[in-house]
């Protein structure tokens, strides 16, 4: 097993894991004692807690019910293709055939394949430190080195570009920008944005683009790099975008996400794809056909309901003078929890194991999502408004504890 014994999982990083396994002994630890524990207040996952829209359901159930499910164009089928175009057209703000999209299974598969592609042993990409954590377990897959760029707290959590050329060596292949951002809730203004491409066509780098929150945007607006690009520039292929509907629909579970890249760029991932998954399943490019045909509202209610408890939760964190920045975009919130002198009190792991045994609430430590975030807990805001603030207020009082 090449990953199995150096996965992010395994590390003492792996909150995640930590905090689920906690959660399960004090269940059982409760049951012995003939107890019933309310399940924990879940602040931990980015998970939309909404049902997936009726109409895109209905699609699936019809797909079933009329059509045989065969294998599938590796690349996805045409007439889906055709409308993952079209929505990078109409939302994303760019121009994009459909030799130029390519189905996956979420977001996840994208990465992962765009990584296989692109990047092997010996190469280095940049990546966000905070950031979702299954970048490293990707590149671990590819023999690739992970090499961390600071996101600044005291700056809204941005990168500088001054740091990044610092960072490059004659290794270095990729720099991965992920905004809005997970774990921050970071959305990159268009200068920043413009200022990281310029970055990586200085150094010949490909831009891998997370922007698979990119219609969960409360202030601003989210700009795709690839908008400042000629349809001849993305063609040269440094550019490479991913996207899902896991967040946008709330479609986490039916695994269909997409890439954006040169032509030839994305007939390298398609092969990595078809030795993979084959195809994505018909049901679930019937679902999000739907998704992307049907009404939108589904996506405004949803994003007017993470907005509404972003801001429920920084008014709690200006009232326990706890404020530090406002995320303004995907569903989380970075909270620093560091005592009154600024000390940590509880490292790695330990305040989100404390805070499960003393207030039922489940959150990720920071640690999980590199070292810069150490000092702070992330919050999911894809979780009732109740949960959202009973959760902040017990982070607060219990870190000035
Ligand atoms: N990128 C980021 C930043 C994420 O947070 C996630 C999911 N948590 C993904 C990609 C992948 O999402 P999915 O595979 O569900 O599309």
């Amino acid at each position: 097993m090449k990953i199995g014994k150096e996965s992010i999982y395994n590390q003492p990083a792996g909150g995640f894991g930590a905090v689920s396994a906690y959660a399960r002994q004090l269940q059982r630890e409760a049951q012995e004692r003939g107890e019933v524990l309310p399940p924990p207040r879940p602040l931990q996952m980015g998970e939309p807690d909404f049902l997936t829209p009726t109409h895109i359901r209905k699609a699936a159930i019809e797909a079933l019910e009329r059509e045989t499910i065969p294998y599938g164009p590796p690349p996805g089928w045409p007439w889906f293709r055709e409308l993952l175009a079209e929505k990078i057209r109409r939302v994303n703000g760019y121009h994009v055939g459909v030799e130029n999209v390519v189905t996956t299974m979420g977001g996840t598969n994208a990465l992962q394949s765009i990584f296989h592609a692109t990047v092997g042993p010996g190469d280095e990409v940049l990546i966000p430190d905070p950031c979702w954590p299954v970048y490293y377990t990707q590149l671990l897959a590819c023999g690739a080195t992970a090499v961390p760029y600071r996101l600044d707290p005291a700056n809204e959590w941005l990168p500088s570009v001054a740091e990044l050329e610092q960072l490059v060596t004659p290794r270095t292949r990729m720099l991965l920008i992920n905004t809005p951002g997970n774990p921050t809730g970071a959305v990159f203004p268009r200068e920043l944005i413009a200022d990281l491409l310029a970055f990586a066509l200085r150094h010949d780098l490909y831009l891998l683009s997370d922007e698979c929150y990119d219609q969960i945007v409360f202030e601003g607006e989210h700009v795709s790099p690839a908008t400042l690009l000629s349809a001849e520039e993305l063609e040269q292929g440094h550019f490479i975008g991913v996207y899902t509907f896991s967040k946008t629909y709330a479609m986490t579970g039916w695994r269909v996400g997409y890439a954006v890249a040169s032509k030839s760029l994305i007939k390298s991932i398609t092969e990595v794809l078809a030795g993979s998954h084959t195809n994505v399943s018909l049901i679930g490019q019937r679902a999000a056909a739907a998704a992307l045909t049907g009404p939108q509202d589904c996506v405004t209610t949803m994003r007017e309901a993470y907005r509404r408890r972003r801001n429920l939760a920084t008014r709690l964190l200006k009232e326990y003078d706890r404020y530090i920045y406002t995320p303004h975009g995907a569903f989380y919130a970075l909270i620093d929890v560091r005592d009154r002198a600024g000390r940590v009190s509880r490292r790695d792991n330990q305040f989100a194991l404390d805070l499960l045994r003393e207030y039922n609430v489940m959150i990720a430590p920071g640690n999980s999502f590199g070292a810069t975030s150490a000092e702070f807990v992330r919050i999911s805001l894809a979780a009732s408004d109740e949960d959202v603030e009973y959760g902040v207020r017990a982070i607060c009082e219990f870190a000035d504890k």
